[in-house]
């Protein structure tokens, strides 16, 4: 039966639901606060635009349990599913990413490799000539690397503008923040209340009004793209290094984005200069080609992360909530939705 569903917030997981929910034939309204469809990159917005898009359960377990593996392993499954059946083209990639340290750091690296426990046993070690040959640009002399086998990467904008576009039966309202919202119910901030059969909230940090996610707090994080043309990059790489941990993710063969892993503030002003240097020569210090590349973009955004940094995924009768997604939205999205798609019976990411 199509049922009238209201989702409340344009970010990952509401283009998600959106999309699913009108696959299954569900009439679908989305109220976003911000002003439309395509990032602004201003620091404010959907943290899933900002994002690296790194698919990493097995790194993630460094700070993370182990049901947030086995989610993630979920969701590899389910976006080449997803991915393939969106109009516009996804860059989704799931060749293995890599960790790297450089020598004098290897006791720093060893403690990291200890944090992600039995798993760890099962990450490949890669000699010199092994990294050459499966990363040629990355500097293979003087470093220790082992490759995630399974792990991959994602393009947050292109995800997120191809699920907007085959959500095309969706009515997508921009500039209409919700104030709050109850089962079955949703109050905009100009105080016009609507009913529906189901809510679904995915405001991520504005969803502070509510006292299930009253304690939500935005975790920063800080990217920078770069423009090198045939960069030669193929798989995401994280540096392990006792003060300055940078990844790096190609995003096409001549773009990349460069990101520093957290900081614990709600800052949203711009990226700072010292923090932009010690990203840089973190990143240089391991792909020397780097020293060509062009700045395109210097961003910054807030995770939205509970005290327990895990993810609330909760149904009730006539409201869903998907939130605390923190560092794994990309992640965890399509597990958690299933998840709650299934248990609601309101459609299914994999018909
Ligand atoms: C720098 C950075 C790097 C990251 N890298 C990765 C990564 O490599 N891999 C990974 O898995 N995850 C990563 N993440 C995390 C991921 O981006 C988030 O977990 C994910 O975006 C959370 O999705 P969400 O839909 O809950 O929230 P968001 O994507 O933040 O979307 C929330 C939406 O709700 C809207 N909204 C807010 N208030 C209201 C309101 N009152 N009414 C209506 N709409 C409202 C917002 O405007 C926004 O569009 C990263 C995040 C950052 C910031």
């Amino acid at each position: 039966m199509a049922l009238q569903i209201a989702i409340a917030g344009a970010g990952l997981a509401g283009r998600l639901f959106a999309w699913a929910l009108s696959r299954a034939g569900h009439s679908v309204q989305v109220f976003e606060a911000g002003l439309g469809p395509a990032p602004l990159f201003d620091g404010q917005g959907a943290a899933a635009f900002t994002a690296a898009g790194m698919l990493s359960p097995l790194a993630e377990l460094e700070k993370a349990e182990a049901e947030i593996a086995r989610l993630g392993w979920a969701s590899l499954r389910l976006w080449p599913q997803i991915v393939c059946q969106l109009q516009a083209p996804v860059r989704l990639q799931c060749e293995g990413s890599l960790l790297i340290a450089h020598r004098p750091d290897l006791a720093a690296a060893q403690r990291v490799l200890a944090r992600l426990g039995a798993e760890a046993a099962g990450l490949e070690r890669l000699d010199a000539t092994a990294l050459r040959s499966l990363e040629p640009a990355l500097l293979h002399s003087g470093v220790q690397a082992w490759l995630l086998a399974g792990e991959g990467l994602i393009h947050p904008p292109q995800a997120m503008a191809a699920l907007h576009q085959a959500a095309s039966s969706v009515q997508w309202c921009w500039q209409t923040p919700v104030r709050e919202l109850a089962p079955g119910c949703l109050v905009l901030q100009n105080g016009a209340e609507q009913a529906f059969d189901w809510v679904i909230d995915c405001r991520g940090l504005g969803a502070r009004s509510e006292p299930l996610t009253e304690k939500l707090r935005g975790v920063r994080g800080e990217v920078i793209g770069l423009e090198l043309a045939k960069h030669g990059l193929r798989r995401p790489v994280r540096l392990l290094h006792p003060r300055h941990r940078i990844y790096l993710v190609p995003r096409t063969p001549d773009e990349l984005v460069l990101g520093a892993s957290e900081i614990e503030s709600e800052d949203r002003s711009p990226v700072s200069l010292q923090s932009a240097v010690e990203l840089m020569a973190a990143a240089h210090s391991i792909m020397p080609s780097l020293s060509e590349a062009r700045i395109t973009r210097l961003d910054r955004n807030l995770r939205p992360a509970l005290p327990d940094n895990k993810p609330l995924a909760r149904a009730e009768p006539g409201l869903i909530r998907l939130n605390g997604m923190y560092r794994h939205g990309w992640l965890l999205a399509p597990a958690l939705v299933q998840l709650l798609l299934l248990q609601t019976g309101l459609g299914n990411l994999e018909s």
